[in-house]
Formats: C-alpha cells, structure tokens, sequence
C-alpha cells in the first residue's frame, strides 16, 4: 500500500503564470495545499504571515530576483527556517552555487521532470520535519537538563549551608564520603583529612566502635546521644540521626548531627547546683530524723515510728541520688582523677563480690565469682564501684533462685581484660541495649521507686571505664538474662 503523502502547504513564487499554474496544478493534485505568488515582495509578506512548510522559488524574476528574495526570508526569524527550494532554466554551476549560498536546500532546473521535482520536495518536507523534531526534543533535553540542575543546586546549597553537620559513610567501614563545611566546623578538621578515613580511624568518639556496629545493624536512628572527638581533643556533645540511603545503586548511611555541648553544659551546671544545694538540707533533715528515731526527744507511737521510717527511707533515697549526681559530675568534669595503681582483679572481683553478698542472700540469688588473678593498673576503689554496680543491678533485675556469674579473661591480641557479669534476669529490649548508659535511663520508670535505683550507675560505670582507657557494653535478651562487660586495657 502506497504510503499517504503527508499534508504540507506550499508556497510557490514564480513571475510565470504558466509555470505556477502547471506546479499548483501538479502539487495539488498529489495532496499538497498550494499557495502561488508572481512577486517576490508579495511571497516574503506571505510567508511571514502564514510561514509555509517549504517554498518553491524562481530564480530568475524582473524586480526582486530569487537569491534576494531567499536573503529576505533568511534573515527574518519567522521564516529562516523554511525549506527553499530554487527553480531555474538556468544550468550553470556557479548559479547552484549562488542558490545555495543564499540559503536554498535544493536547486531544480526547468524544464522540471514531475517524478524528480515530487521527490525534490518530500526529502526536503521529510529533512525538515525530522530537523524539527530534533530541535524539539533538543529544546526538552535541555530544559530537563536546566532543571535538573536547578534541583541539584538547591540540595547542595541545603547540605552546604545546613547549621547541621551532615556526613555521608559506607555502612560497612563507616568510611566518609562526604561532609558539609558545618561538620568540618564542629569536628575541627579539614576535608582532606576526613574524606577516605572512617569514622574509627579519625577516632571521632571513644565509642566510635560501638557506634559503627550500630551503624551496620540499625536501618535508622534518631537522637543518639555522641560524644564527639574534636581534632583539637576536645569533646562535643552531638545528638545523632542517621538514615539508610541509596545513591548510584550502593548504601550509605545519612548522618545528621546536632551540637548540644552547650545545652548539655548547662544541664549539667544546673544539676550540679542544685544537688549540691540539696545536700546540706537534706543532710540535716537526715540528722533530725536519726534524732527522733533514736528516742532521745521522747517516744513514738508504733504509727509514729512507721512513718518515720518512711521519711527515713525516702531521705536516704535522695541522698543516693544526690551523692550519685554529684560523683558523676566529678568524674565526668575530670574533678576526680582516678588514683591507679598496681592492683589485681582476682582481689577486686571478691571485694566486689563480698560488698554484694548480703544483697544477694536477701534476694535468693547465687553470686558464683571465678577470680582471674591479673595485674592492673587501675583505681581499685574504682573498680570495685563499677563491679558493685553491675552485680548490684544483676541481683535486682533477676527473679530469685537464679545465679549471677562473674567472670575474666584476658586478651593477649590487644593486650586487655574482659570482666563478665551475666545474668538470668528480665534482660533489656534491644532500642534500649544503648541508651540504658545515659543518665537516667531506665527501661521501667517505676524501677526508681521499686527498685530504689537512680538511674546513674551505669552511667557512672561507664565513665569510670572510659577514664581508664577501656568500654562498657551489653548482650541481652529479653527475658533470658543480660551479660555486662568490661574491658580494660592492660600495660597502660
Ligand atoms: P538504676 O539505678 O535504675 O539501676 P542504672 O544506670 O544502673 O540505673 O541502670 C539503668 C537501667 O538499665 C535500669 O533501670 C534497668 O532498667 C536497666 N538494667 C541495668 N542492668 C540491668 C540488668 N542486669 N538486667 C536488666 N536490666 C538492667
């Protein structure tokens, strides 16, 4: 089946009325609509009205000659890309030439054969069409291109500028593929110092370690309290988010990070201040209750008695806590240096184990200790309050006639020490495996009350680890028990 000739309007310019009739007659009858002019000036007027989709132009015409006509039509942007076409008897070379240098697409010479002249003007509608799509989807590239750039530049804007330090990491090596110019503000490096180097290799935390095994196991997190290894040594407090991302088909993890040091001073100024202004009242009301309870003043009531006891219990409560407060702050703030020196933590694990016995007893648990005989140098009094610690919220988390195991053994590959207190208690939900190291974090908020914690301990212990150089994490399970350890460098 012939293929249907598409609809084109023509235009045809020839001062020879035979010839533009024996062409319209021609054109139109292959399907073409045909507009015919005998002048040059009345074409250019018409193709700037109406632009056709390809001219047919006589060369040879008395006032405006064709070359002159086409320069005309080229020269105005509503018609300089319209296909021309020259027709002329004449043959010579240097007219084609001439015909095409005024910007014709083509040249036929009169007498014209049907076929050729047919043939003539579908490539050039053909050429022209195709040039037109081109262009059309050249105009779309560019446009997509335009406001893909537009997007790009406002994320990297977002990202250059965000108050908040962003860093991009592989999740397998918490490499740093790229940061913003607030991270290297707040972690006092330059780019080429952290790009390519991971997060533990930097030493960007003590616990950098931990914190890239959390990265590899953890899809996403909000607010992870961090504290932040500058260059210059000195520590930020951050609250980290971090998100999974896909980028050209690998996963990196998204870091945000939001610098508290401040906030986070002035919390602990501000707790600091008032325990210490609670203690001296409190120590003397704890003074005035031992006063009435001793008889001295007069008797009580059995009723009497009970309540005093209640206030009793609860002043001594406070105490704890405050005492807690306070320790913490003097560790954490370096007020206490801890005293190291020789010791062995065969002596320490018993110490600690004796200090918890009578706990145990009460609770029907079974402490089984298995002492490792290794030479420390560490604040043994220290230690022993860490130890106590651990042992003492094994002891209180397990349901009685269950056993809290403590035990060592020591690593020569890294020479260190690594104390377990395993437990077969209530165990910890996993979100909460790292926050429970906080300061006042608790799983249950009623353990307080039934339990008489603070919630400081292992944030003590934590601290007291870290200042000798070593860390602190846990295993557990739900309901089947939790193991602390503790590991300590060696020859330090
Ligand atoms: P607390 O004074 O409440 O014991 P800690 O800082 O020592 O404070 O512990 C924080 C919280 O961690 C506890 O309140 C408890 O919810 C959880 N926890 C600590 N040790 C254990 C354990 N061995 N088994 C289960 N939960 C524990």
């Amino acid at each position: 089946m012939p293929e249907p000739t598409p609809k084109a309007d023509i235009l045809v310019i020839d001062d020879t009325p035979e010839n533009l009739n024996l062409l319209s007659v021609l054109l139109i009858k292959h399907g073409y609509k045909v507009r015919s002019v005998t002048k040059g000036s009345t074409g250019i007027r018409g193709a700037q009205v109406m632009p056709p989709d390809l001219i047919l132009l006589d060369v040879n015409m008395p006032q405006m000659s064709g070359y002159e006509v086409c320069h005309h039509l080229k020269a105005d942007d509503r018609t300089r890309e319209i296909p021309i076409i020259f027709i002329s008897a004449l043959e010579a070379v240097s007219d084609k030439v001439k015909a095409f240098q005024a910007g014709g697409v083509d040249y036929i010479t009169k007498p014209f054969q049907i076929e050729e002249v047919l043939a003539r003007i579908e490539t050039h509608l053909t050429l022209r069409r195709l040039q037109s799509q081109l262009q059309l989807q050249n105009e779309q590239l560019q446009q997509e291109i335009r406001e893909r750039k537009h997007a790009e530049e406002k994320f990297a804007t977002i990202f250059q500028h965000s108050p908040n330090p962003i860093a991009i990491v592989t999740v397998s090596e918490g490499q740093l593929m790229e940061v913003n110019p607030s991270f290297l503000s707040i972690s006092g490096y330059t780019r080429d110092q952290v790009i390519g180097n991971s997060i533990t290799q930097l030493h960007l935390g003590h616990d950098s370690t931990t914190f890239l095994r959390r990265l590899q196991t953890t899809e996403t997190f909000h607010n992870l309290e961090f504290e932040l290894l500058t260059h210059s040594g000195s520590v930020k407090s951050i609250l980290l988010s971090f998100d999974r991302i896909e980028l050209n088909g690998t996963t990196y993890a998204l870091l945000i990070a939001n610098d508290i040091t401040e906030r986070k001073r002035l919390e602990n100024e501000f707790i600091s201040l008032v325990s210490h202004e609670l203690r001296t009242p409190l120590t003397s009301m704890m003074g005035s209750l031992d006063l009435l309870s001793s008889g001295q003043l007069g008797g009580l009531t059995e009723q009497g008695q009970q309540v005093l006891s209640i206030g009793v219990k609860n002043a001594e409560r406070l105490i704890r806590l405050i005492n807690d407060i306070l320790d913490l702050e003097r560790i954490r703030s370096g007020k206490i240096t801890m005293n190291r020196r020789s010791c062995n933590l065969a002596d320490l694990m018993i110490q600690a184990t004796e200090e918890m016995q009578a706990m145990a007893d009460r609770s029907k648990i079974q402490l089984s200790t298995e002492p490792v005989s290794i030479l420390l140098n560490a604040d043994p009094d220290r230690i022993v309050q860490a130890l106590t610690n651990l042992l003492s919220n094994a002891i209180k988390f397990s349901p009685a006639q269950t056993t809290v195991q403590m035990q060592a053994c020591s690593s020569g590959h890294t020479p260190s020490v690594c104390i377990s207190v395993c437990d077969q208690g209530r165990g910890i939900p996993s979100h909460q495996i790292q926050t429970i190291f906080e300061r006042f974090q608790q799983v249950d908020t009623s353990d307080a009350r039934q339990k008489g914690g603070t919630g400081l301990g292992l944030s003590i212990c934590r601290n007291i680890i870290e200042q000798h150089g070593g860390r602190i994490w846990v295993e557990s399970t739900v309901k089947q028990g939790s193991t602390f350890y503790i590991e300590l460098p060696l020859n330090t």
